[in-house]
């Protein structure tokens, strides 16, 4: 539209070129705040590369502010108060905000540290995935650097599930969306439960 005036009133010789219609690359950003990019239609968790919308949408990989009224679940009331997890809800708390997956819960406990300050080759190495260093007693999930194995532990595990589903969202996104969430594809009807597709049940 723009070009188009610019063409009517005779400006186009002298124009810069029109800016690409494609945003800018916003990787960097994206990778520390799990962003999205739109120009790479690539998403981060925890630096994991997420190159489908839907399963990049379904991990929510953000704290949510919470009216504490609002909450009507006991269990979760509890959680709140403690920083704990709801297994009814399969929500978390931590300093008042929610975390609607195990994962971002957990991972919410550690801090992110950019590979170049990563000195040791095992936590370096721990980051490219998951692992725990015993040298450093640390365990990295992606960036995330977590000391205390009660959240270590569950955020690895959820971060195996996670690299499943970025291969399986090559063949159906909607089944990798519905395997981080215990959920079910509405394309495939395969349900998932633990990261593993459930037993096709009879009708
Ligand atoms: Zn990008
Ligand atoms: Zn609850
Ligand atoms: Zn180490
Ligand atoms: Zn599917």
């Amino acid at each position: 539209m723009y070009v188009n005036i610019l063409l009517t009133i005779g400006f186009a010789a002298t124009s810069p070129t029109p800016a690409p219609a494609t945003p800018d690359c916003a990787c960097a950003t994206a990778r520390v705040d799990n962003g999205w990019c739109a120009a790479c239609k690539v998403g981060y968790v925890a630096g994991f590369r997420i190159p489908s919308h839907a399963l990049f949408e379904a991990l929510d990989a953000h704290g949510h502010d919470i009216n504490p009224a609002s909450i009507k679940c006991e269990s979760c009331k509890k959680a709140l108060e403690t920083d704990g997890f709801c297994e009814k809800c399969r929500m978390g708390f931590l300093r008042g905000k929610a975390y609607v997956s195990r994962l971002n819960y957990h991972l919410a406990h550690g801090k992110i540290r950019s590979r170049a300050d990563i000195k040791c080759s095992a936590c370096k190495a721990n980051a490219a995935k998951y692992g725990w260093c015993d040298v450093c007693k640390v365990g990295m999930v992606g960036h995330v650097a977590l000391a205390d194995k009660r959240h270590y532990e569950p955020a690895a595990r959820e971060a195996e599930i996670l690299v499943r589903a970025i291969a399986l969202a090559e063949k159906c996104e909607l089944c990798a969306a519905a395997m981080v969430l215990d959920g079910k594809c509405p394309r495939c009807k395969i349900e998932y439960k633990d990261g593993k597709a459930a037993a096709k049940k009879s009708p």
